[in-house]
């Protein structure tokens, strides 16, 4: 069932949805070589914790950590470790918080120290995907013309689209409906409301976008070892179009 939040409900999802912007702007100096996913995914707990908030993944479905930390051909869901960043990885932090019962959700690929013209090529491009999707989110369009967009951006720019994940609801719980697919048709699927609250989260791949999930029954990877990238925005529909939620709002920035 897709719930239309309140004027009070969004927000509370806008305030949860800060929270998990200040994370990433916390974190981001900190992503460099020689710093392990294990502290990055204690200091993120930290803040979380510090604004008010708890880590919504925490316990979620029995995921054992704050956040999520998969680095390189690591997609999604990846496991905090005493693993240390090196010069030249990609990792994708994927935090959720729950700020009064009401959740924000957003994922970001970060470079570590100096990386490859093809590893910058995918992030660039990974961010503008969901930016596509983005400019799709008013009242009237379908959840089809997000997941169109994003695949028709992502398809000429010749990057893999992980087909088994998809983007959510979200509202008092961090997942809920509908689904947000990554590809689809246009014109296709539930239609958008005012006051549904969304998450756009495209993942793509250099190489093929097949999948395999790790022996932790969590961690998502790429098959062919490609490295990967995922951008996440909570956005909601409002009167006249979309407002990111966890972001600073200028719009296609951050
Ligand atoms: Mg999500
Ligand atoms: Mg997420």
């Amino acid at each position: 069932m897709i719930t239309i939040k309140s004027k009070r409900e969004i927000e509370l999802l806008e305030k949860a949805g800060h929270i998990v912007y200040l994370t990433h702007k916390y974190l981001e100096p900190l992503v460099k070589p020689g710093i392990s996913t294990e502290e990055l995914n204690r200091l993120g707990e930290e803040f979380i914790i510090s604004q008010g908030a708890t880590p919504s993944f925490k316990g979620y479905e029995g995921f054992p950590y704050a956040l999520c930390i998969s680095v390189n051909d690591e997609v999604v869901h990846g496991f905090p470790s005493k693993r240390k960043l090196k010069d030249g990885d990609i990792v994708s932090i994927d935090i959720g918080a729950c700020y009064k019962g009401y959740h924000g959700d957003s994922a970001w690929s970060y470079k570590v120290g100096g990386i490859t013209d093809e590893d910058k090529y995918l992030l660039e491009h990974t961010e503008k995907a969901l930016y596509e999707g983005i400019k799709q989110v008013k009242p009237g369009n379908h959840i089809g013309d997000i997941s169109n967009a994003i695949e028709v951006y992502a398809t000429k720019h010749n990057l893999g689209i992980v087909k088994e994940l998809v983007g959510h609801g979200v509202g008092t719980t961090v997942h809920e409906d509908p689904e947000v697919p990554n590809y689809g048709i246009a014109g296709k699927g539930p239609r958008l409301r005012e006051g549904m609250v969304i998450a756009i989260e495209p993942m793509l791949t250099l190489g093929s976008p097949d999948i395999y999930v790790d022996s932790n029954d969590w961690t998502v990877i790429t098959d062919d070892g490609s490295r990967s990238a995922h951008y996440e925005h909570t956005v909601a529909v409002t009167s006249d179009g979309v407002k990111i939620l966890t972001g600073d709002d200028k719009y296609g920035e951050r």
